[in-house]
């Protein structure tokens, strides 16, 4: 079978969606029936197929896995108001996709090509976007490096694939992070602006030390004077100090978080005045301490908004209020309407599958 864009197709023998409890959805490791691959090869992609979900073979000389050359996004698709599936700012994601993947050697990925993979899959796998109140399909493309080589350059041949995972509500609670001012996530210069597996790799042992000392995240500062805030865990942070909101740029030490653009957009269009800029940790421990720090949360696909109810700095545990929370509420209640197509004021945010 090929689908309308030129896909070729494989369907399962038996979907094991009968088997699933969509009241009951663990995060991430349930798989949708179906998966896309394309492969880089002499210089070019494959047209793409759409098969069963399954395992890869790879070499044990595979070059990922030996020097790490890899990269992911995280996207979303839900059930709307109208019984349409919209699926989150895929553009933004394919391309930040490939932002990484020229920072990482790697070749780009043509946008209709990701579009298209993301639209045909669900389209195939629609049945598996939960129908629940604040589920939703998590959609996970990731591409890596292919050659069976073990010298180091960069590989010839890559895998781009795309798989999903239904997801019930985030029920996350309010997060606790800790200033991080020893460890380093990102300098400039090096890789925390892609999307790439070893950023994650390097940022666990210092988040384990911070979670075995009762906190959730780490709050990242520079990696030059540890002065300045940049990010936490998978998420980019928002401040509201007194009136305005706060939130680092992006630079090439901060992964620019698509919700965290969108977020900053809907608080400008709501008439709030958004600082994009270094702010400095602080700025933020003073407004805290002067009652002045009225909210504090993180931005990212996974949780939308996390609220941030306490910052460690120092030793001192310092505590922000989640019941103010005029400004995330308005920012995800925005979201979420604009995701649901209650909010139809930003037409080009949504892909419709
Ligand atoms: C993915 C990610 C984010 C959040 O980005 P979104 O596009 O909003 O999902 C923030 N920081 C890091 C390090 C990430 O990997």
């Amino acid at each position: 079978m090929i689908s309308t864009v030129g896909f070729d197709i494989e369907k399962v023998k038996e979907s094991q969606l009968a088997k699933v409890d969509f009241d009951n959805l663990p995060f991430g490791k349930l798989f949708s029936d179906h998966m896309f691959v394309a492969t880089f090869e002499d210089g070019k992609w494959s047209k793409g197929k759409i098969q069963p979900y399954q395992n890869f073979t790879i070499s044990p000389a595979n070059s990922t896995l030996h020097y790490g050359q890899t990269i992911f996004e995280g996207i979303k698709a839900e059930y709307g108001v109208d019984g349409n599936i919209r699926v989150f700012r895929p553009d933004m994601n394919a391309v930040r996709m490939n932002e990484s993947a020229e920072r990482m050697c790697m070749p780009t990925i043509p946008e209709d090509l990701f579009l298209n993979a993301i639209k045909e899959l669900i389209a195939l796998d629609k049945n598996w976007v939960p129908k629940t109140v604040g589920g939703s399909l998590y959609i996970r493309p990731f591409m890596f490096a292919s050659d069976a080589f073990i010298g180091l350059r960069p590989s010839e041949n890559y895998v781009f694939s795309i798989f999903t995972c239904p997801v019930g509500p985030y029920y996350g609670s309010a997060v606790k992070v800790k200033v991080e001012e020893s460890y380093t996530r990102a300098a400039s210069g090096g890789t925390g602006a892609a999307k790439t597996a070893g950023n994650y790799a390097a940022s666990m042992y210092p988040a384990r030390l911070a979670q075995n000392a009762g906190y959730d995240q780490l709050l990242w500062t520079d990696a030059k004077e540890h002065k300045y805030i940049e990010e936490s865990g998978t998420m980019n942070v928002m401040f509201r100090i007194g009136d305005d909101l706060y939130t680092p740029a992006s630079s090439d030490t901060i992964l620019n978080s698509v919700t965290r653009q969108c977020a900053v957009q809907i608080a400008r269009d709501n008439g709030i005045t958004v600082h994009e800029g270094p702010i400095e940790v602080a700025k933020v421990v003073e407004a805290q301490k002067n009652g002045t720090l009225k909210e504090a949360f993180g931005t990212g696909t996974a949780a939308t908004i996390a609220p941030i109810e306490l910052i460690n700095f120092r030793g001192e545990d310092l505590a922000v209020s989640i019941t103010d929370n005029e400004y995330s509420k308005l920012i995800l209640d925005t979201i979420s309407d604009i995701k649901s197509g209650k909010n139809t004021n930003y037409p080009t945010w949504t892909m419709l599958v």
